[in-house]
Order: structure tokens, then C-alpha cells, then sequence
């Protein structure tokens, strides 16, 4: 027989007969290894336990504690829902399903007449079949089918026939089935011996997703849910996703008032309502003068342009596919939604001749652009579709770069300190060198300002890690990875490097010599998007915003109208004066309720006055998330917020 040479993580080789699988490698090695193994990583994809191994390769035995183990393990609950399901809804039809880091989910659509899909009210029964199945212990087997056989499985379910197509296009025409008991299915990936290894898992909810995530297919239902080894992870779990909702700046949004979405108007286009068109308009201001403050020129610049110029800068040939489609003008003229603003500042620059004096060029703009994201991506205001980017272009000599680029950077961490933000991490984003279309192709160009990009954070001695695929078209990017409250990574700031865009639209200055040179673009926004960043805030201050953004910073509230209704307006009247958003509460409620709105709210501080306070000409303040109350006479409490206030509007 055949033999295959295995390389083992520590760098051992071993010779097993081809066929051999992974439980018998372990076996091999140690009893308890293969008892406390469930998969293997086989040349870094994931095997079944059981998968037959013909080729050389190196592997890695997965433990069934281990991330990769607990894959397994979700992939396997995912499994058993789809048989629930099947036993409590025979005809229904599936889509995908999977396990992952997050948990597992399957999607399904009902065909049944009256068109009823799977609901929440469902997810109990279909946790009770669940449980039945995991008590049965059926052995699950992985078997390989020909194309037809998995076809003839599959009978007249639409997704399952486009799956069984794309898997044998991809595989041979071959298409793995897994069986549990008489149910079969098309999973993919690896799974455990048998039901009864899944103890403790919980269906979560019911979503709408889209089949194969594009809008244009029909909608599924997708159920989630989670599985884990242990009941006390499962329980750490559920509390971490509470707080996670009761973070999420959807949620948040909508008891605070800051903004909506409607589908039937829009996807992706936000109404600022005015408490978050509030905040935003105060980081709009601080941020212009930081930068103004800061050698950046702002301006404006329309929103459309005429098609030819996203031809000529590369945005057409490679991110059409994120592009709103033209508007033809029926004149010969077709205008497009800019996707990004780097070609207006361009004309900015190009408009004047430019000697080597002006070098940096700071050019900023609360740039509004339009992107046409998928409708499965987009997320409240963190992925949107029409967003106002805090953008900038640096034009520079090619020995300004570094500088400049430090430059950035420092403004960018003490921009981060001004909003308390220290939870993120560097990424330097390179081109994919295979992927030539997303790209542009010109070896050298990229090779030479990666190394750049690389050699200043080297310099400064910061911490990066590096991702291929991730670079803009033009050239590479540093990003700043936050995370979200769902537990996903998004891209807040970024500082670009540019030698393609100068070209393509024959930039030019007059250096020292008289000679003119092309000078080098660094792209770079701050504080991102105005819709992603209020939605970072809103997350990571759960709501909570500090005074001098928070949309109602004080509330009064007179513990009688009659008497003491003068002096609250006398305060209201002061405090607005100096410009502080305040106002009154003198509805007709009890007290103690008042307090509560204002501490859901979430308002900085809350104002109570009575007859003492009246009398010494004092207010009683608390603070929000303090229980206790103080008295303050009130010049010095207009003195303390405004100071507060002011320190963060400075340039
Ligand atoms: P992403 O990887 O998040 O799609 P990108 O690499 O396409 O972003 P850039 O072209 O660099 O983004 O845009 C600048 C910044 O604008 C990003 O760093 C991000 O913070 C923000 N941004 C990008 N797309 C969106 C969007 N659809 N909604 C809200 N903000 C966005």
C-alpha cells in the first residue's frame, strides 16, 4: 500500500499508509491525545476526524478544547438544528449553515403554502428536538458523494441544488455529505463522532439573510445560535452578548434618539435626528480646528463629479464595484457620486501652480461621499452608504514624507487621548499581488512605498501587524483596528500612501532648482466617517457621552413649579447664555421619575432646586453614575461646566 509522510508541528516526520485519518494518527501518538482530539488541520484546512489523509502534509491535531475544537463542535449543533428542523418542518428548504467563532447558525425557507417562516416563537420546540437528538447519540459519518447522487439527495430545494453545484464544480464532482441518524446534509468542514457530544448549546435568534448575501436573492431565515463545552462558558457568553446589545449603537441609538434608518426610504442613509446630529456637529467643530490649527486648509468641494475624472484616477477601473452607478445627464454628459474624495482635493491642488514653499499641502474637508456597500454589510451608522469622511490630502516632496506622516500620526493619538480612546491596534494594509484587477499593477511602486510605510512605524517603534488584500487601490494604508461592541474589528483611522494618483493627474510643483516635480499624496482621515465614529463613541461610552459632546448636558428640575420655577429659569437662562445645552423638567411628575429619565438619558447633570437651594442661591447637583448630591453655589457650578466644556473645543 501506498504511504503518505506526515510533519508534525514540532517539526517530526512520520510515515503512515495513504487512507490513514487523524483519530489514527493520534492514535498513534497517545490514547489520551486521541481521546481529547476531535479534527485535524491537515496542510491548514480543517479535516474531519475520520477523513481519509492520501497526500503528503503536514498536520495538527485539534484538541476539543481548543478555538479550532470548538469549531468543530459548532459546526456539529449546526447540524443537529438542521435535523430539528427538518423533523418539525419536513419540507423545508436550507441554505447555508455553519459553525464559527461566534457560534453556529443555519439558514431555511419555508415553501409551505402560507408562506409562515421560522420564527422566535419557533426556537423553543426546535431546542426541544435538538435535545432529543443529542440524547439519541446518533453516530454521525462522513460520507463523499458523485454529483447526481448529491442531487437526487437534495430533491427540489433550490439552495441545496446551487450548493451541491458550486461544491462538485469545486471539488472534482465530488460533494461531502455528513449523516446524523436518516438525516443527511451538505456540510462542510469537520464534525464530532456522534449527537450526543453536543450538551450545551443555545438558539439565540431569527434574522433575515439574504441567500448567498445578495439583495437580489431571496431573503432566508437565518437561526443562530452557540454551543460550547462547559455550561459556565455558555452562561459568560450570554451575559458578554447582553452587554454587547446594550452596547450596540443601534440599540442605543434608538432609546437616546440619535439617528434612523429606514429601509423604505433608504438602506444605508441615515437621519441624523437632532440629539446625534448634536454630537456630531461638536465633532465636526473640534476636529476643523485641530486641523486648522494644524496647517490643514479646509474647503469644499461637490459631491458629483463628471465620470471622466473617476476614469482618470483609477476609481472606476478598480472600485466600480463599490461606485453608485453614473447619472446620465441625456446631454452626453454622465455625472457620478463620488466614492471617495482624494480627486477633488486634487483639483484644489491642481488649480493653483505650486512651488515647493507651499510643500506640505493640507488640504481637509468633512468630505461627503457615497458608497455602494452591499445591503448584508451594512450596519447602522458603522457601514452606511452615503458618509461624511473627516478627509485630508498631504501633498509633499518625496523627503517630506516621513515626517509628514509622523506628523499625522501623533495628531491622530492626540486626537484618541481627547476622546479616551486607547483599545486599538496598527495595521499596516498591503495589495493582494494576485489580485490585479483590484490593484493597480505596477510592482515597483508598491514594493517601494510598503517599505516606506513599514520603515516609519519601524522608526517610531510601534507595533503593527500586516494584512495582504487590505491596501487601497492606489497604494498602502496604515489603519487603526477598533473594536466594535458586537465583538468585530473595524478600521477608524487610516494614513495612506499615494505615488499612483500624482500621476495619473500630472501633479506638479516648481522645486528650489526652478525644475518642476511630482509631488508624493498622503491620504489620511482621523476620526474616520462622522457615522462611524459616533457609532464607535456611542459604543465604547455605552451612551454615556462626556459633557462637552453629550446632546443635553444639564437638566433642572424645580421640586415645585410654583415656587421655585423663577429661580430654575433664572439658571436655564444663565447656563444657555453660556452656552450650555440645558433645560428645564417642570412636567407635572413625580420626582423620583424625573431623576430616572434624566439618568436614562444619560444627561451629564442633573439639576434640583427647592426652597434651600432658592434661599443661599445654590443648585443641588449630581453627577451621571454618582449617587451622591452636592451643593454647589451656582457661578461656581457655570465656572466648573463651561471650563470642562471649553477644554476639549480648543485648536
Ligand atoms: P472599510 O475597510 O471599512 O470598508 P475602506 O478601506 O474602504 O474601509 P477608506 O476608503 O480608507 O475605507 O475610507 C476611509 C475611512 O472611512 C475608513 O477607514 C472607515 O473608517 C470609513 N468608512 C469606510 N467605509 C465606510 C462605510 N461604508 N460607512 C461608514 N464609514 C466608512
Amino acid at each position: 500500500m501506498a504511504s503518505i509522510n506526515v510533519k508534525f508541528p514540532d517539526g517530526a516526520e512520520k510515515q503512515f499508509d495513504a487512507g490513514v485519518t487523524t483519530e489514527e494518527i493520534a492514535k498513534s501518538i497517545s490514547i489520551s491525545l486521541a481521546k481529547r482530539s476531535v479534527a485535524g488541520k491537515f496542510n491548514d484546512q480543517i479535516v474531519d476526524y475520520r477523513q481519509p489523509l492520501t497526500t503528503d502534509g503536514s498536520i495538527e491535531i485539534i484538541a476539543g478544547d481548543s478555538e479550532d475544537g470548538l469549531n468543530v463542535l459548532r459546526q456539529t449543533a449546526a447540524q443537529v438544528l438542521a435535523n430539528a428542523i427538518k423533523q418539525l418542518f419536513p419540507n423545508i428548504h436550507f441554505g447555508s449553515g455553519e459553525g464559527n467563532a461566534d457560534g453556529f447558525f443555519f439558514d431555511t425557507d419555508n415553501p409551505a403554502e402560507d408562506g409562515k417562516q421560522i420564527s422566535k416563537d419557533d426556537l423553543e420546540a426546535i431546542s426541544l428536538k435538538m435535545n432529543e437528538i443529542i440524547k439519541q447519540n446518533l453516530p454521525i459519518s462522513r460520507e463523499v458523494l458523485s454529483k447526481a447522487d448529491a442531487l437526487a439527495l437534495v430533491g427540489d430545494d433550490p439552495y441545496q441544488q446551487d450548493l451541491v453545484n458550486e461544491r462538485a464544480d469545486a471539488n472534482n464532482g465530488e460533494v461531502v455529505v455528513y449523516k446524523q441518524g436518516d438525516f443527511v446534509d451538505l456540510s462542510d468542514g469537520a464534525q464530532l463522532a456522534s449527537t450526543g457530544k453536543v450538551r450545551v448549546f443555545k438558539l439565540l435568534s431569527v434574522a433575515g439573510a439574504y441567500w448567498q448575501g445578495k439583495s437580489s436573492n431571496p431573503m432566508l431565515q437565518r437561526i443562530y445560535g452557540t454551543a460550547f463545552l462547559k455550561q459556565k462558558d455558555l452562561d459568560a457568553d450570554l451575559k458578554r452578548r447582553q452587554e454587547a446589545r446594550e452596547r450596540d449603537h443601534r440599540v442605543i441609538g434608538n432609546e437616546l434618539d440619535l439617528f434612523f434608518v429606514d429601509p423604505k426610504v433608504g438602506n444605508g442613509l441615515p437621519y441624523w435626528m437632532p440629539n446625534g446630529a448634536t454630537i456630531r456637529r461638536q465633532i465636526e467643530r473640534y476636529i476643523i480646528d485641530k486641523e486648522v490649527a494644524n496647517g490643514y486648509q479646509h474647503v469644499y468641494t461637490p459631491v458629483l463629479a463628471n465620470l471622466d475624472v473617476y476614469k482618470q484616477s483609477g476609481h472606476w477601473d478598480h472600485y466600480r464595484e463599490d461606485m453608485f452607478p453614473p447619472m446620465d445627464m441625456g446631454d452626453g454628459e454622465q455625472l457620478e457620486l463620488r466614492p471617495m474624495n482624494c480627486p477633488s482635493h486634487i483639483q484644489i491642488y491642481n488649480h493653483h501652480i505650486r512651488s515647493y514653499r507651499e510643500l506640505p499641502l493640507r488640504i481637509a474637508e468633512l468630505g461627503m461621499m457615497h458608497r455602494y456597500e452591499k445591503s448584508g454589510a451594512l450596519t447602522g451608522l458603522s457601514r452606511v452608504r452615503e458618509m461624511t469622511l473627516n478627509d485630508g490630502h498631504t501633498f509633499v516632496a518625496l523627503d517630506q514624507i516621513e515626517d509628514e506622516f509622523k506628523k499625522i500620526l501623533k495628531l491622530m493619538v492626540e486626537v484618541y487621548e481627547d476622546f479616551d480612546i486607547s483599545d486599538y491596534r496598527f495595521r499596516l494594509s498591503y495589495r493582494d499581488p494576485e489580485n490585479k484587477e483590484k490593484y493597480f499593477d505596477d510592482d515597483a511602486m508598491w514594493e517601494r512605498s510598503q517599505k516606506m510605510l513599514k520603515s516609519a512605524m519601524d522608526d517610531m517603534g510601534l507595533d503593527y501587524f500586516e494584512a495582504e488584500g487590505e491596501a487601497a487601490f492606489y497604494g498602502p494604508k496604515l489603519d487603526v483596528q477598533t473594536k466594535t461592541a458586537l465583538g468585530g474589528e473595524e478600521t477608524l483611522s487610516t494614513i495612506q500612501l499615494d505615488f499612483l494618483l500624482p500621476e495619473r493627474f500630472d501633479l506638479k510643483y516648481v522645486g528650489a532648482d526652478g525644475e518642476e516635480h511630482r509631488p508624493v499624496m498622503i491620504h489620511r482621515g482621523l476620526v474616520s466617517t462622522m457615522e462611524r465614529f459616533v457609532a464607535y463613541l456611542t459604543e465604547m461610552y455605552k451612551g454615556a457621552f462626556p459633557t462637552w459632546l453629550a446632546p443635553k448636558q444639564v437638566t433642572i428640575i424645580p421640586v415645585n413649579n410654583g415656587a421655585h420655577g423663577a429661580y430654575a429659569e433664572t439658571i436655564r437662562r444663565r447656563l444657555a447664555t453660556a452656552g450650555v445645552r440645558v433645560s428645564i423638567n417642570d412636567r407635572n411628575e413625580k420626582m423620583g421619575y424625573k431623576i430616572r429619565e434624566s439618568q436614562t438619558k444619560k444627561v451629564p447633570y442633573l439639576l434640583v432646586v427647592g426652597d434651600q437651594e432658592v434661599a443661599n442661591g445654590s443648585v443641588s447637583v449630581r453627577k451621571y453614575g454618582e449617587e451622591r448630591t452636592e451643593s454647589e453655589g451656582v457661578d461656581m457650578f457655570i465656572g466648573a461646566i463651561t471650563q470642562e466644556i471649553q477644554h476639549y473645543s480648543r485648536g
